[in-house]
């Protein structure tokens, strides 16, 4: 038996599942299906099902212990130049809003604590029905209707964040990050990507919700190298990114989709020159990062510890704030703080988090010497 299998899901698997196995996938996924890559596995005995794990089967259908994404929606009605998402998973259909709950209330009694709403194009919940209201009055729905303790929003466009949307987040339940992919911070771009904002649309839509929202993270995608994009094109886009301050970026290079209109745009942009600016963007993205989680520090705030790791006999627990950073933890291998919300104090930016203190554990003079015992073991 194989040590590794590759699998191929998501648009790609619909679109052109042919060149996935002549580029040697085992087996390739509908979307609809993508939860079940493991049965699927061993239905098509790709890996005999004697091999199969319930932890395996476990892994990929279920959620994690603490958090869950919940998908409301599929497909997408706008045609954004480089995205083949509206041919691959066709228009907006969105989940009856008691579907929602119900699975929520199951995954309630389940221990789960937090649960990430989801879909293919998030904010348009419901525009199928002719609701342009729809997420917001989901979102309150949810709120009102379920008593589960977080509630995250992934990716919303732009475009879809309105007031009654933003009017939702005075309930702390819903946690203060949004994503809002800006996708190029040049006006030129956005309008040859076919993006229904503009850069001053953008920001002025970012100073209401910073001015809604204490502490919101406000992270985005932006994608380089698309095609006619010039140097100075990309010089715009990058201090618009650093002007904004987003608390993360997903940086993506530009990918030529078949169909697409972007995929017949003049002036393709070379490979290396996508790949420089893709790095100056990362660069930029992870001083952003670094200057968010600064402004973090010394705030007590409730995080969700999720998962625990020891190094060197030690045990790291892993947790998250409300406003997504990733906080860290050394704790005695006694403490069990798994999906547990507890009161955190941030007080250090490390490499790869913060570094957090647990409020209830300890007396506050004490926190000096819990930082000094701990930070040795991040080294
Ligand atoms: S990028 Fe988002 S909004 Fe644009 S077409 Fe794709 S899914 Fe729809």
């Amino acid at each position: 038996m194989p040590a590794s299998f590759f699998v191929v899901t998501g648009c790609d698997s619909e679109l052109d599942p042919e060149s996935a196995v002549r580029a040697g996938a085992d087996l390739t996924v509908s979307n609809e299906d993508k939860d079940k890559v493991m049965e699927l596995l061993a239905t098509a005995e790709v890996i005999p099902s004697s091999a199969l794990q319930p932890q395996d089967v476990f892994k990929e259908t279920a959620p994690t212990r603490t958090r869950a994404f919940v998908k409301v929606q599929d497909g997408c009605n706008y045609s954004c130049a480089y995205c083949i998402v509206t041919v691959a998973r066709g228009e907006c259909r969105s989940r009856p809003a008691t579907d929602v709950f119900s699975e929520i209330s199951t995954l309630e009694r389940t221990g789960i604590q937090e649960i990430v709403l989801t879909g293919v194009h998030l904010g348009s919940y419901d525009h199928d029905h002719g609701n342009s209201q729809g997420l917001a009055q989901l979102v309150q729905a949810v709120l009102d209707q379920t008593s589960i303790e977080r509630v995250r929003l992934s990716s919303v466009e732009p475009w879809d964040v309105t007031d009654d949307l933003l009017r939702e987040f005075s309930n702390p339940r819903l946690l203060p990050h949004l994503h809002l992919p800006l996708q190029s911070g040049c006006d030129a771009t956005l309008r040859r990507m076919a993006r229904r904002t503009t850069c001053d649309e953008f920001r002025i839509l970012v100073d209401k919700i910073r001015s809604i929202i204490p502490n919101v993270a406000i992270s985005t995608d932006v994608m380089v190298g698309f095609p006619g994009e010039t140097d100075a094109d990309f010089d715009q886009s990058l201090s618009f990114v650093k002007e904004i301050g987003f608390s993360r970026l997903h940086v993506f290079r530009y990918s030529r989709r078949e169909g697409t209109a972007a995929s017949t745009m003049p002036n393709p942009i070379s490979k290396a020159v996508s790949q420089q600016r893709s790095a100056a963007m990362l660069a930029t993205g992870e001083h952003l990062s670094d200057i968010f989680a600064h402004s973090q520090v010394g705030r007590i705030v409730p995080v969700l510890w999720e998962d625990n790791v020891v190094i060197s006999g030690q045990t790291q627990w892993r947790g998250l704030t409300p406003n997504y950073l990733r906080v860290l933890t050394f704790l005695p291998p006694s403490t069990d703080l798994s999906n547990q919300i507890v009161d955190t104090r941030l007080e250090r930016v490390l490499p790869n988090g913060l570094l957090g203190v647990l409020v209830e554990q300890l007396p506050q003079e004490s926190f000096q010497t819990v930082i000094a015992q701990q930070l040795p073991l991040f080294e």
